[in-house]
């Protein structure tokens, strides 16, 4: 979400004239983005922050400033803590920043946080950075408010706000026509995205599903990914469409949090380890070939062995293809910093991660294995890291698969059977392409 963000910004910018370096040492102004989700992420940029002080010391013009989570959360804080930090904008203030830049020259320290209701960034074509011209991120909605106890997006990134879908839909058809193969639809909380269309002539909702349906009928050949859904809203509507269109990729990425019930409901989750199972329970009826991927955090407050082996044994039963796996981190102004007690000590938080990181990673090598001899569409995205006669692209399960080159480039699809694995990657040889 970040990197949609800052190509949000770089097209602002770039309006204005301004371009962007390759290093950071040709700058005039650099702008940092920033996440809030858990302490360590503020930690880094403070250590990034240090680093950029010498520098500074060789260009004195330099101006640093911070975008983002970490701004919006600290505000002018951050301007105290931090001397070298020049100017702090939040997510929700991007448009504000060619201002900003035109008059921090005499010295002067900005602060722009406000949080909109509205604010989308819908008529802004992102700048592509650091893309490998197949897959870009579309953001389509902005800001959560579920208020899971433990989290500090909804205080970072403010109400919920979905984007208008004629400029979701403008957008991937550009891309597409660029050559772009891929778009990856993006929110907090993509199920509940609803946008009303009320003309004269016209009244209806779009929902999540609908907005699926119309980017996926772009083209056969564009691939629509999305990213996240929370379970309590994964309605059978959306799974139906995904079994409809063959180019919106069959993986769900359905953070679980935990398995624990006690835990789910201090943490705010409204649902139980049943309802989430259910909703496994739909997807493997509706899409059978469908890889599920998961968030997941241990030692929540109060969390106990009997917790984490549940959540152990969520593990074991959803056998998920990939999981983010994270240590819980007190957030402050969060339900839990005001009500609830970090108790369970650090090294046993370490203690439950390793295990649940290492059934994982056991269950991801037997789902791997299990791969063998299929086939699959790959769509190549690019020339593979060990070795330049090898390619590499992904499987509509979003599954790495590392092939020899042959004559394939990058943005074709090419047919490739499996023929060995690790727990990470796929190693397959192609036996048709497109
Ligand atoms: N909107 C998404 C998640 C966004 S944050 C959803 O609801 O699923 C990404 C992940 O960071 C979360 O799913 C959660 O697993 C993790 N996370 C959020 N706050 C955290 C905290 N305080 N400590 C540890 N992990 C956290
Ligand atoms: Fe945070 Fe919960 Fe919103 Fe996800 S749904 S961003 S975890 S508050």
């Amino acid at each position: 979400m970040n990197f949609a963000d800052s190509e949000i910004v770089g097209a602002i910018l770039t309006k204005e004239g301004y371009t962007l370096c390759k290093e950071c040492g040709e700058a005039d102004y650099i702008l940092i983005n920033t996440c809030a989700i858990r302490d360590n992420a503020e930690q880094r940029i403070r250590k990034r922050l240090k680093e950029l002080k010498s520098l500074q010391r060789q260009r004195a013009w330099v101006r640093i400033g911070i975008l983002g989570c970490m701004a919006e959360r600290l505000k002018q804080k951050l301007m105290d803590e931090e001397e070298n930090v020049s100017f702090i904008v939040g997510p929700d203030a991007y448009r504000q920043l060619p201002y900003m830049l035109e008059h921090i020259h005499d010295g002067e320290k900005l602060a722009e946080t406000l949080l909109s209701d509205s604010e989308t960034y819908a008529d802004i074509d992102p700048v592509r950075y650091d893309t490998n011209g197949i897959s870009a991120y579309i953001s389509i909605m902005r800001g959560c408010q579920n208020y899971c106890a433990y989290c500090v997006v909804p205080y970072t990134r403010g109400r919920e706000r979905s984007r208008d879908p004629q400029s979701i839909v403008r957008e991937a058809r550009e891309l597409f026509e660029k050559g772009y193969r891929e778009v990856t639809l993006l929110g907090q909380n993509v199920n509940s995205y609803r946008w009303n269309v009320d003309t004269e002539s016209h009244k209806a909702e779009v929902g999540f599903p609908q907005l699926m349906e119309m980017v996926a009928t772009i083209s056969p050949l564009l691939r629509v990914r999305f990213a996240t859904s929370h379970p309590k809203d994964l309605s059978d509507e959306l799974l139906q469409v995904m079994a409809r269109h063959d180019n919106i990729c069959k993986c769900i990425h359905l953070p679980v949090q935990s398995g624990s019930e006690r835990i789910l409901k201090l943490m705010n989750r409204r649902y139980t380890p049943q309802w989430y199972l259910d909703r496994i329970d739909a997807i493997r009826h509706y899409l059978p070939t469908c890889s599920i991927t998961t968030d997941v955090i241990a030692g929540f407050c109060t969390e106990t062995e009997k917790d984490h082996t549940e959540t152990l044994n969520m593990f074991r039963r959803v056998r998920y293809d990939y999981a983010y796996m994270f240590k819980f981190s007190m957030r402050p102004d969060t339900y839990a910093a005001k009500h609830l007690q970090d108790d369970v000590p650090d090294d046993i938080k370490t203690r439950r991660l390793e295990e649940i990181i290492a059934l994982q990673g056991q269950i991801a090598l037997e789902n791997n294995q299990r791969e063998i001899g299929k086939e699959y569409e790959v769509l190549i995205e690019g020339v593979s890291h060990r070795s330049d006669k090898q390619l590499f692209g992904r499987n509509s399960q979003n599954k790495v698969i590392v092939f020899d080159r042959g004559n394939l480039k990058p943005g074709q699809y090419a047919k490739v059977r499996v023929l060995r694995c690790t727990a990470a990657t796929l190693i397959g040889e192609v036996i048709e392409n497109r």
